[in-house]
């Protein structure tokens, strides 16, 4: 949600402004994210008032940049603490392109081609009957299952484009289901298979069957 922020200044000459207006949280165009005061707008009526006191002689060109850089360097630390540390201000303003991004890419692109697999093998229950998690066994059918493989599609989707989602998962390693799969799909053969790979070497089950669609045990 944007906000609003109204100051009145005082400049070195003495000169009183009142009431200028200032918003946050709307305008992030990354091209200047780098520039002081990305994500703050002023009012325009404003800047041609400070532009005409700098026309006169009467407020020089340093002081009006210090003043628009400090006030919206305040503004946005105010509004979105990150801002204050430089890690996450560089998380905060990377638009899915930075240099670890960048290093993270093939396995995003790994994920999320393995997660369009599972997706189209969710598409044929009666080929992959059984669907497993890292820890239980569901029917292919089962609406756990289906509300995360259902999700996944291809980008962009209606959550994310490719870049925003690279972002969550690069910089704060998050893994949605509508890009990443957390349910493999199985035919019955590898699901028996996937179930002795977990069971102890007591008998002890690594995994349990869902109380929702109660399968069978493959
Ligand atoms: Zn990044
Ligand atoms: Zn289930």
């Amino acid at each position: 949600m944007p906000a609003s922020n109204t100051m009145d200044a005082v400049f070195p000459d003495g000169h009183e402004m009142k009431n200028i207006r200032l918003t946050v949280g709307m305008d992030y165009p990354k091209e200047r994210r780098w520039t002081d005061g990305w994500g703050v707008s002023i009012e325009v009526p404003a800047v041609i008032e400070l532009l005409a006191r700098v026309q006169a002689g009467t407020l020089s060109i340093e002081d009006l940049r210090s003043f628009l850089a400090t006030q919206a360097n305040e503004i946005a630390v105010d509004y979105d603490p990150r801002e204050a540390d430089p890690i996450q201000r560089e998380t905060n303003r990377c638009a899915g392109d930075c240099d670890r991004c960048q290093a993270k890419r093939p396995e995003f692109d790994r994920l999320h081609q393995e997660a369009l697999e599972q997706k189209a093998k969710f598409d044929q229950p009666g080929v992959y009957p059984y669907t497993v998690s890292r820890s239980s066994v569901h029917l292919t059918t089962c609406p756990e299952v289906t509300r995360s493989l259902g999700a996944i599609k291809q980008f962009p989707n209606s959550f994310w484009t490719v870049e925003s989602a690279l972002r969550h998962f690069t910089h704060e390693g998050a893994m949605t289901s509508s890009w990443a799969a957390h349910y493999w799909p199985m035919a019955r053969h590898e699901a028996a298979s996937w179930t002795a790979e977990h069971t102890g070497p007591k008998g002890g089950k690594q995994y349990r069957l869902c109380k929702i669609c109660n399968p069978e045990h493959p």
